[in-house]
């Protein structure tokens, strides 16, 4: 079960004397987004609801608070990512209660570890099981198997995100990622090269990741492949405040205009498919949340490749060179 809790917020909200807040809330949350108006207006506070997409702390309605004359932001589901903020930002996070199911998957887990000889391991997760990170590795250090949680920059201990592996980074050969989907265990394999261990708190299920990523590599290998026949791209800036890498797009404008192709700069506050009307390009190229190019390239009409895999695109890099670009 996701629980929300807005007690600690709503202290945290009165301790700095913010009165008009503006609310920024997740997609997924987006379906309460009226019982939390109404839960933090109970408690004093004038709300505006950004209702604009947010996937991440990295989206910081700064300016939109400003224009509605809001004191703070309360950013609902993410972990701080930006260091200085212009407004003062409060951070409510969202967290899986795994009730009884967490002792049977870690039991499950240390004996699935034992079984394949590893005895040490770097643990990480994503923020909403951040929580369960410290039990496990007490549960995991009570059957003689070392867990190192890692000190991430800009995350919490072993949190990853979508662009910072950072948490991963420890002395160990095998790390493990509690919690689901394939993304995350991907980049924290491209960033660290180490073996990387899966554990879907959901499904139970456990998993050494190994076909998935060369299902992923063919994939992306395929979508470079087809770039390269290209004459004219788009390159992709956003106007958020923790993911504008305008500078970046510069550059790679002026590395395509030096191999002979046409390239624009197409900036926008969420980047999507709509968003682009009009544009002719064949191969966009993404500066922003690394996760767009992955998770949602087939909602794009024309290949879509992040930045990073531009230098194998000019021939600069080669597929073994590969790694999944952290922005942070
Ligand atoms: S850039 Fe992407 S992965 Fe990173 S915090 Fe933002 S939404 Fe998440």
């Amino acid at each position: 079960m996701l629980k929300l809790e807005l007690n600690e917020a709503v202290e945290k909200l009165k301790k700095i004397h913010a009165k008009k807040i503006l609310l920024q809330i997740p997609e997924g949350l987006k379906t309460k987004v009226d019982d939390i108006i109404e839960e933090l207006e109970s408690n004093g506070f004038d709300i505006a609801a950004s209702m604009d997409p947010c996937f991440g702390a990295c989206d910081l309605k700064e300016n939109e608070a400003k224009i509605l004359g809001c004191d703070a932001i309360l950013h609902l589901g993410h972990s701080p990512f930006i260091e200085k903020t212009k407004i003062p930002t409060i951070y409510a996070f969202l967290r899986y209660d795994l009730g009884g199911g967490f002792e049977e998957i870690s039991e499950t887990l240390a004996k699935y570890l034992k079984k394949s000889g590893i005895n040490s391991i770097g643990l990480t997760t994503t923020i909403q099981f951040i929580e369960y990170l410290p039990k496990l590795k007490r549960v995991l250090e009570k059957n003689k198997i070392k867990a190192v949680i890692g000190k991430g920059k800009r995350v919490l201990d072993g949190q990853v995100l979508g662009c910072n592996y950072s948490s991963a980074a420890v002395g160990t050969n095998t790390i493990l990622f509690f919690g689901d989907g394939l993304f995350h265990p991907l980049g924290i394999s491209f960033a660290t090269g180490k073996k990387v261990i899966t554990v879907n708190p959901f499904t139970k299920e456990i998993k050494e990741l190994c076909e998935e990523k060369e299902t992923f590599m063919r994939r992306r290998i395929m979508l470079i492949e087809k770039a390269k026949e290209a004459g004219d791209f788009g390159i992709l800036v956003s106007t958020k405040t923790g993911q504008n890498r305008i500078s970046l797009a510069k550059k790679i404008k002026e590395l395509l205009e030096l191999a002979g192709k046409k390239a624009k700069i197409y900036s926008t506050d969420t980047i999507s498919e709509s968003s682009l009307l009009g544009a002719k390009a064949e191969v966009l190229i993404n500066t922003a949340c690394p996760r767009i190019a992955f998770d949602d390239f087939g909602s794009f009409k024309q290949p879509i490749l992040n930045s990073n895999e531009v230098g194998i695109l000019l021939g600069k890099k080669t597929y073994d060179d590969y790694f999944i670009e952290e922005t942070y």
